[in-house]
C-alpha cells in the first residue's frame, strides 16, 4: 500500500484528516435539505412528521347493552386442582394443605379488561455512505428522490414492533473520501510508516557476552522484525472507505414501528387488577379500523369512560408518528374468590381466567417467603 511519487519516495500521507465531511459536502435533495450525517453523534438525523390523516368516518360501535353474560364459576374439584398445581411450581410449599383444606364458600365475579392497540410509524432520514464497490449508483440524474412519506416501505406484520432500513432512491452519489482524500491509506500506527519494529526476542540483536555473542535467531542480529500490522509496507488501509478511496453517499430512511398498548382493568375484588391482563377470558367486543372509534354503548359504564379516554389520549400521544391502524376489545374473565379452612384457621385464594391461574398471599403450608418459583 505504500505509494511512491514520481521520484520513487514514499508520499507523506495527511495525519490530520477531518473526522467528518463538511456539510457542503453533500448534494441538495429537494425535501431532504436538513438532513445530516447520522455517524457523528446524537441529533443529526431528521423525524419527519407523517401527512396529515385522511378523512375517517368514525362511528361509535354498537354494542346491545342489554348483553350482560355471565362467566362460570369453578367447581371445588377445578379450584382444589388449580391451587395443588399452583403449589407444585412452589419449591418451598407443601401440597399438604391444598389437598386437606376444606371450602367454605366460592363467590364467582367477572373482570372486565378492555385494551387499546394502536399500531405507529416513525419516519427518519440521515446523510449516511458506504465504501464505494465500483458498481453504478441510483443519483439525481435518475429523477427526483421521492419525498420521505412516499417511499413505499410496508410493515411485515401488523400490530407488532419492527424496523426496516433503506436507501432513498435516486440520492446515491460517489464522492472521494473524506478521511484519507483518495489516497486510499493512512500511516500505520504500530510501526509509523517505518514497516518494522523492534524485535523482542533479544535487546541488540544478539544474545551472550562479548566473545561468546550469539545471533538472534528471530531478526538475525538486526533487532528489527517486518510489522505484523502493515506486512511491512508502513501504511494501512483507510478504515472509512476500506481503501477504496472513494465513498458512496446515499440518504438512508429508516422506518420504525411500534405497538402501542393501553389497558383498563375493572375487577371488583381484592385480586390484583393487572394479573387480569394476562390471561383469557371471553372476548365479548372486539373492533379494528385505522382509528377506531371509543366505546359508548358498553353496558359496564367504566369501560366507556375508560374507552374514551384511552382514544382520545392516543389521538394526542404520537407527534410524528403515523397511526397505521387500531383494534380495541373488551375481554370477559372469570374470577372465582375460594374461601376456605385449614386447621381451624381461614384462608383465601383466587382462580382466575381461562387457565385457572391462582393467586393467594396466605397459603398455611409454606417455609419461606412465597416469592421463589420452580422455573
Ligand atoms: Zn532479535
Ligand atoms: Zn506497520
Ligand atoms: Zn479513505
Amino acid at each position: 500500500m505504500r505509494r511512491r511519487n514520481q521520484s520513487g519516495n514514499a508520499e507523506e500521507i495527511d495525519q490530520t484528516a477531518p473526522s467528518a465531511p463538511p456539510l457542503g459536502h453533500m448534494d441538495f435533495v429537494a425535501g431532504y435539505d436538513n438532513v445530516k450525517f447520522d455517524n457523528y453523534g446524537v441529533g443529526c438525523i431528521v423525524l419527519f412528521p407523517p401527512p396529515p390523516a385522511y378523512g375517517d368516518v368514525i362511528r361509535p360501535p354498537s354494542v346491545n347493552s342489554d348483553m350482560h353474560p355471565t362467566v362460570p364459576a369453578v367447581t371445588e374439584e377445578e379450584a382444589r386442582d388449580a391451587l395443588i398445581k399452583y403449589v407444585s411450581t412452589k419449591w418451598c410449599y407443601s401440597s399438604k394443605a391444598a389437598r386437606e383444606l376444606v371450602f367454605t364458600n366460592i363467590t364467582p365475579s367477572t373482570a372486565l379488561h378492555y385494551q387499546l392497540e394502536t399500531f405507529t410509524e416513525g419516519r427518519q432520514a440521515s446523510w449516511t455512505y458506504e465504501p464505494y464497490n465500483g458498481l453504478s449508483v441510483d443519483s439525481p440524474a435518475n429523477g427526483p428522490a421521492p419525498q420521505p412519506w412516499d417511499v413505499v416501505v410496508n410493515p411485515p406484520e401488523m400490530f407488532k414492533d419492527g424496523n426496516y432500513c433503506t436507501i432513498v432512491p435516486h440520492t446515491a452519489s460517489v464522492k472521494t473520501c473524506y478521511s484519507c482524500s483518495g489516497r486510499c491509506a493512512k500511516n500505520c500506527v504500530k510501526c509509523r510508516r517505518k514497516g518494522h519494529i523492534r524485535c523482542t526476542n533479544c535487546r541488540t540483536g544478539y544474545h551472550g557476552r562479548r566473545g561468546r555473542k550469539m545471533q538472534c535467531i528471530v531478526c538475525f542480529g538486526t533487532n528489527r522484525i517486518s510489522c505484523y500490522a502493515c506486512n511491512g509496507a508502513g501504511l494501512s488501509p483507510c478504515e472509512i472507505c476500506c481503501g477504496m478511496g472513494k465513498l458512496k453517499w446515499y440518504i438512508k430512511l429508516e422506518v420504525t414501528w411500534k405497538n402501542n398498548n393501553a389497558h383498563h382493568v375493572i375487577e371488583k375484588t381484592t385480586l390484583p387488577d393487572h394479573l387480569i391482563k394476562n390471561v383469557s377470558g371471553r372476548i365479548v367486543f372486539e373492533a379494528e379500523h385505522l382509528q377506531v372509534a371509543p366505546l359508548v354503548t358498553f353496558f359496564e359504564g367504566g369501560i366507556n369512560t375508560a374507552s374514551q379516554r384511552l382514544v382520545k389520549q392516543h389521538a394526542n400521544q404520537f407527534a410524528g408518528q403515523k397511526i397505521l391502524q387500531q383494534r380495541h376489545f373488551v375481554k370477559m374473565v372469570p374470577v372465582s374468590e375460594v374461601a376456605y379452612t385449614y386447621n381451624n384457621d381461614s384462608y383465601t385464594f383466587w382462580v382466575y381466567g381461562d387457565e385457572n391461574e391462582v393467586y393467594e398471599d396466605d397459603y398455611p403450608l409454606r417455609r419461606c417467603c412465597g416469592l421463589c418459583t420452580i422455573s
